[in-house]
């Protein structure tokens, strides 16, 4: 039952109980007023009655006093008393009007009747004294008979006086106890009222007063200690306890509100740092196995749940191909055409996914996936890779949508990273390679020298070098300019490049200077490979504009190891037959010996 409906019916009830306390006590009044009328109205048959017998008295005594004295007056009196003396009915009308029964006054006038009988006796007697008969007044008078006749008389009054006194004190007894039943019920009526309105005093100040002031405390006291679990009580009334709780429930959301953004603050700053920490290493990545390296660690801190993979783009194969993956993603095959990528074709995030009708993309396979979301990954307008995502699918929107916030940032970096990456490369590239020729220049040279002779020192296996001078070469310039020279230079390139494709390295030195380095040939082997290219160069036909330049012929020094001592000794070796090459005439390949100076012609 609500508590509002339980307080009504109390003061219902108060007011009810009110009431018939009110009545009770009128009822406990009238009662003794009616009390107070019987014992009055016994007080007046009383005074009536002994007024009635002393009539008789007066009478007996006015005359009994003349009959011994002779005194004149006492008959008087006696005669005003007799005269005033009205009829029987007369004198017991008082009585029947103050409410003596039949039955009573029918004693009563026995009594009169008796007491009227008397008279005549007295008046008998005043005759007789009156005539001189003094002895005959008082026998009447004072006689035995007299006396008795009065007894009688008093007798029978006192018997009406025994019945009214019967009757009243009836009256009287059911009047007093009828008031004592009003007074007491009417007592029981105000103790339950005020008894009543006593507990009605404390359910209200207990159930609307002291309970929710202890609850909405100790719902302050909890929030104060910031613990939000701590609910208010839902107080709807309206007063200043209601006020209360609307406003601790107000502080309550307000607190949480702040709380929830402080916890996505504190989130916001972990994933920036965290971001922020992956760009720096991405920065200091030098190839794409550290870009790939710190992409796995980082991206499934930055948007948890979400499996993925990181595609790069090979120009070569014109290829999206998987670079590294994370949290073992189910769909996307590891390589694919560009064009099988929606992301891809139209430069921006494709999400197939959820309520949003979309095409899924042809490189996830023909079963319908999660959901899934790739974003190309771009450079001065160049597709350079792809991000692709699974959302995971036990974790709650919300996160997933937080999640979303990174992607995008994620992707961000990692183009950035991966086109800062592509950029060292070409640089890097730059700076070995020749630009005219596009051989290795001698840097790589130097570098791959070292390599070649660590490994053949340490395996023992075979390694030759060639050294090429082109003969003449400054003929050339002289004769068609340099751009007629450079065209030279870019035609013996590329023999030599194409002479050692798969299995050598082929390198410009400087000016007309290039090197074969052969890891893995025997001295044989690379005799052979020398009379190739001798032969592919004299067989060269080098067009520069409408002119048709000379023949062009090279001279070459050849080193090998085992044969010709020890692996770093080659280079100065093959240089030294190189130049026994020129002095011999030119055009010509000649072999290192073990002695330098012992080097023969092939
Ligand atoms: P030899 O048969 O003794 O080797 O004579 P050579 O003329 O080939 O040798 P030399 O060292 O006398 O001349 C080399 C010339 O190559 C000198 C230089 O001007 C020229 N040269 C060097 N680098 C380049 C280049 O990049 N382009 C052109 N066109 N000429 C170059
Ligand atoms: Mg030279
Ligand atoms: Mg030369």
């Amino acid at each position: 039952m609500r508590l509002s409906t339980i307080t009504n019916w109390a003061y219902g009830a108060t007011l009810l109980l009110t009431l018939a306390s009110g009545t009770t006590m009128l009822m406990a009044s009238g009662a003794e007023k009616n009390e107070r009328e019987a014992v009055a109205q016994r007080a007046r048959f009383d005074q009536l009655t002994s007024a009635l017998l002393e009539d008789s008295y007066r009478q007996t005594e006015q005359a009994r006093s003349f009959s011994i004295t002779g005194d004149p007056t006492h008959l008087v009196a006696y005669q005003r008393e007799k005269a005033a003396l009205r009829s029987v009915e007369q004198r017991i009308s008082h009585l029947r009007d103050a409410g003596a029964t039949e039955s009573e006054l029918r004693a009563l006038r026995d009594a009169l009747h008796w007491a009227d009988a008397l008279t005549d006796e007295q008046e008998a007697a005043l005759r007789a004294a009156q005539a001189g008969d003094q002895d005959t007044a008082r026998t009447i008078l004072f006689g035995d008979e007299y006396g008795r006749e009065l007894d009688r008389i008093a007798a029978q009054i006192g018997k009406f006086q025994y019945m009214l006194d019967q009757r009243t004190e009836a009256a009287i007894a059911r009047a007093t106890a009828t008031a004592r039943q009003w007074r007491s019920m009417s007592e029981i009526m105000l103790g339950a009222t005020a008894l009543l309105f006593l507990c009605v005093l404390y359910f209200i100040l207990k159930q609307r007063i002291l309970h929710p002031v202890v609850r909405l405390s100790d719902v302050v006291t909890r929030l104060a200690a910031q613990d939000f679990a701590a609910i208010p009580p839902d107080i709807s009334h309206v007063d200043e306890i209601g006020d209360m709780a609307q406003a601790i429930r107000i502080f309550r959301e307000n607190g949480l509100e702040r709380q929830r953004l402080e916890k996505e603050r504190d989130a916001d700053r972990i994933m920036q740092d965290l971001l922020s920490r992956m760009t720096q290493r991405l920065q200091g990545c030098d190839n794409s196995a550290d870009l790939t390296g710190v992409v796995r660690r980082f991206a499934p801190e930055i948007a948890p749940g979400f499996a993925g993979r990181l595609y790069i783009y090979d120009a070569r194969r014109n290829a999206m191909r998987q670079a590294c993956d994370w949290l073992s993603p189910q769909w996307s095959k590891a390589e694919f055409s560009p064009s099988a990528c929606w992301a891809l074709r139209r430069g921006q995030t494709h999400r197939p996914s959820g309520n949003i009708i979309d095409i899924p993309c042809e490189h996830l396979g023909s079963e319908t996936p999660a959901p899934t979301i790739c974003m190309p990954l771009a450079a001065q307008g160049e597709t350079i890779g792809l991000l692709y995502f699974e959302e995971p699918a036990n974790v709650s929107a919300d996160q997933i949508e937080r999640s979303e916030k990174y992607l995008e940032m994620l992707a961000e970096n990692i183009g950035l990273a991966l086109a800062n990456l592509r950029l060292r490369d070409a640089l890097r590239e730059m700076a070995m390679v020749d630009a005219l020729t596009g051989l290795s220049n001698r840097r790589q040279f130097d570098a791959a020298i070292e390599d070649a002779v660590a490994v053949s020192s340490r395996d023992r296996s075979p390694l030759a070098c060639l050294m090429i001078d082109i003969d003449h070469f400054k003929r050339f310039n002289d004769a068609h300019g340099h751009d007629a020279g450079d065209a030279v230079l870019r035609a013996v390139g590329n023999v030599l490049n194409e002479s050692l494709r798969e299995d050598g390295y082929a390198f410009r030195l400087g000016g007309e200077e290039f090197v074969l380095l052969m890891p893995h040939f025997s001295l044989d082997q690379a005799i052979d490979r020398a009379r190739q290219v001798q032969a592919k160069i004299q067989n060269l036909r080098v067009q520069h504009g409408h002119q048709q330049l000379g023949p062009v012929t090279a001279s070459f020094g050849l080193a090998a190891y085992p044969d010709h001592g020890r692996p770093n000794q080659l280079v100065q070796t093959a240089d030294a037959a190189l130049l026994r090459a020129k002095s011999q005439g030119r055009n010509q390949i000649v072999v290192a010996t073990v002695r330098d100076d012992a080097s023969v012609q092939v």
